[in-house]
């Protein structure tokens, strides 16, 4: 690394933190990413990669097919890197089954070509479905299940390829704002830049206080599972699922497997001292879960089981752009779970302001996600986690 100063430090290297120096260092800002573990040593390395567009409000829809897009490309037509994969959401509940049919409305009238399937239509995505019960599925067909590491390896790469340096490993960075400029110290190396942006995932609570910035975030653990059903099943799923009756989700993965999760906690946990193996009790509410719609993969092994640590926000939406514009500090974190769909799409609208800080055109970009929203308030709240159907602070399903 050289001693050269640099136009941006971003702290972070999750698909956040890499999908931004790529988009940085292709708008030829000299990047440096600097990051205490490896890519995607966090919550991008644990999750499970759906990306679908029904999502709560109009900004969501269009990062997220800008992400999209973005993770089409990286993948070069790899299958394992990226999946083309209708998702769909169902339930038993009458009263959930309304509320879809007005998401749809709702999901429409942004762009998202949903619908709603009957039980022969899902059988023809997942063959070893059982549909008796069903009151109302809806599926977008234009949604995608990626792999999360090989997204942030990819941007980390093409960051790399426009010019960026990057810092792994290496001890706590410690960043400090004097003489206009902020200095980034980590061991005996130091780094400075005219922008310093935190991109920490879950420890971006920590180090924003430590700034003297707090915002109002939850690290919060999540739990995932691979599993395979039964050899001799009937073929493995084509789409990808979220059960709104028993919260949980699955996706397909290769070999006939599918990735599953939820046991979301409701409370805040510490992104250093979390249980990284996933709870018994988990693998049970899955096994429980998923035998409902699919008898025969309540029966199926557990391949491997974890979890991770997903930040959340007091308003549910993430906090993306200037926490201290006179001081050029940004953040890009607090996505409640749904930072994969996102992260390409929102790194793209928060490089351009970094490059252009006095465009009103890149600050509208990021309106509904600027942490100014907050004042400068940072309360302490229990998280609401979930895939939810319905947005805003207190969303009924
Ligand atoms: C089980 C599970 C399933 C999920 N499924 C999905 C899904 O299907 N779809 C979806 O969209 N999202 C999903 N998510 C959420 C998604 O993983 C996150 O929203 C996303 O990965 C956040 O990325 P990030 O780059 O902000 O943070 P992270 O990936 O957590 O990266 C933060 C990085 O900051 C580094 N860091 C920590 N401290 C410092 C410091 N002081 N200085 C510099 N760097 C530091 C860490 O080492 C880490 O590498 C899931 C998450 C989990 C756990």
């Amino acid at each position: 690394m050289g001693d050269e100063p640099r136009d941006v430090v971003v702290l972070g290297a999750g698909i956040a933190g890499t999908a931004l120096a790529s988009h940085l260092a292709r708008r030829s800002l000299r990047v440096t990413v600097v990051d205490p573990r490896t890519p995607a040593a966090g919550a991008s390395g644990r999750a499970a990669g759906i990306v679908t567009e029904q999502l709560w409000n109009e900004w969501d829809v269009a990062v997220t097919r800008e992400s999209r897009a973005e993770y089409l490309e990286l993948a070069k037509g790899d299958p394992e890197t990226f999946l083309e994969a209708p998702f769909v959401r169902l339930t038993v509940n009458p009263t959930i089954a309304e509320a879809l049919g007005h998401a749809v409305v709702r999901l429409r009238g942004w762009g998202v070509p949903v619908e709603s399937v009957d039980a022969d239509r899902l059988l023809d995505w997942f063959p070893a479905g059982h549909f008796a019960g069903l009151r109302g599925a809806i599926a977008s067909r234009s949604d995608a299940c990626v792999t999360p590491s090989t997204i942030t390896t990819l941007y980390l790469d093409d960051a790399r390829r426009h010019g960026a340096e990057v810092a792994f490993g290496a001890p706590v960075p410690v960043p400090e704002f004097r003489d206009r400029r902020w200095s980034v110290r980590s061991g005996p190396a130091v780094i400075r830049a005219r922008a310093l942006v935190v991109a920490a995932g879950a420890w971006s609570k920590s180090l924003l206080v430590g700034l003297g910035h707090p915002l109002p975030l939850t690290p919060y653990r999540t739990q995932a599972a691979v599993l395979r059903p039964p050899t001799g099943s009937t073929k493995g799923p084509a789409a990808s699922f979220h059960d709104l009756d028993t919260d949980v989700y699955a996706r397909p993965e290769s070999n006939g497997r599918i990735l599953a999760g939820d046991g979301t906690e409701w409370f805040e946990t510490d992104p250093e001292r979390f249980v990284a193996g996933a709870d018994a009790s988990f693998l049970a509410h899955l096994a429980e879960a998923l035998g409902t719609w699919f008898p025969e993969w309540g029966g199926s092994d557990v391949v491997g089981a974890w979890a991770g640590v997903c930040t959340a926000t007091l308003d549910r939406r993430p906090c993306i752009g200037p926490v201290d514009p006179a001081r050029s500090l940004y953040s890009i974190t607090g996505f409640n779970g749904f930072g994969v769909m996102r992260a390409g799409g929102a790194a793209r609208r928060l490089a351009e302001l970094i490059a252009a800080p006095d465009s009103a055109t890149a600050a509208a970009a990021l309106e509904p996600v600027l942490p100014a929203r907050f004042g400068g308030r940072a309360p302490v709240f229990s998280p609401i986690p979930g895939f939810t159907l319905e947005g805003g602070e207190a969303p009924r399903f």
